[in-house]
């Protein structure tokens, strides 16, 4: 059986400032994490420079979204490669705000999936139902879909930079946890999808981490179900409760 590092990343969206986000990496990189547990943040891009350059081991940095494209006339957007370049390793890609506001379809994730990798950078690649799919019983056919489109564009080998972030949008920012149940049954049936669909030994390896309203309260049952294998992490990665998901312990 291959051990799963127990994942924590911290999605600060569209917030903080020069000084709060630096407050933030202080007091992460004075909270003496173990680096048993792998940890990466993500600011809003304007910031990402300075936290790559105040950011102690065992943080890593993570942007939010990258393009498609290498270079070019795409004013506004950010190139994997510029990422890679400027020293940030990770991107957040398909995270359902960027699905339902930006307009990231299925395909556009999985083309900008391709380029992040093509560019060096490792992936959380977020996949999630809405309430109202939940609610009609389609949430691993959703689920399935969106991985679907990746997994399309993907090699066997590429699975090890890929992190699937489980996010129901109904519990994203909404302060409704799903039940570690709920969870860990989406996760267990992505795991098995990826084992028929890529192989056993990618399923078995690849990190699936829940996101939705995880909070210091909560991440300790949730981290305790046998599919979770950590955390994306919204709100709560702004208070300082951020530190003690980070020392979430199977
Ligand atoms: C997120 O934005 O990825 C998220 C999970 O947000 P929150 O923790 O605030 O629900």
């Amino acid at each position: 059986m291959v051990a799963r590092t127990f994942f924590i990343g911290g999605n600060f969206k569209m917030n903080g400032s020069v000084e709060s986000i630096k407050a933030i990496v202080d007091g992460l990189n004075a909270a003496n994490l173990d680096g048993v547990n792998e940890v990466v943040i993500a600011p809003p891009a304007l910031y990402l420079l300075d936290v790559v350059r105040n950011a102690k081991a065992p943080v890593q940095v993570a942007a939010q979204n990258s393009y498609s494209e290498a270079s070019g006339a795409y004013t506004g957007e950010i190139a994997p490669q510029q990422l890679h370049d400027a020293g940030v390793p990770w991107v957040i890609l398909g995270h359902s705000e960027r699905r339902s506001l930006f307009g990231d379809s299925d395909k556009v994730v999985a083309d900008k999936v391709k380029a992040a990798l093509a560019a060096g950078l490792k992936v959380i690649a977020c996949i999630g139902e809405t309430l109202e799919e939940r609610e009609t019983g389609v949430t691993n056919q959703v689920c399935q879909r969106q991985l679907e489109a990746i997994a399309a564009v993907l090699e066997d080998k590429d699975w090890k930079d890929i992190v699937v972030a489980y996010e129901p949008v109904w519990a994203i920012g909404t302060g409704k946890v799903a039940t570690v149940q709920q969870a860990q049954d989406v996760h267990a049936d992505t795991r098995a999808w990826l084992a028929k669909r890529v192989s056993p030994a990618v399923a078995e390896a690849t990190r699936i981490i829940y996101g939705g309203s995880v909070n210091g309260k909560n991440c300790g049952e949730l981290g305790g179900a046998v599919d979770i294998d950590g955390f994306l992490v919204g709100g709560a990665s702004l208070k300082p409760e951020f530190i003690e998901i980070c020392k979430t312990h199977k």
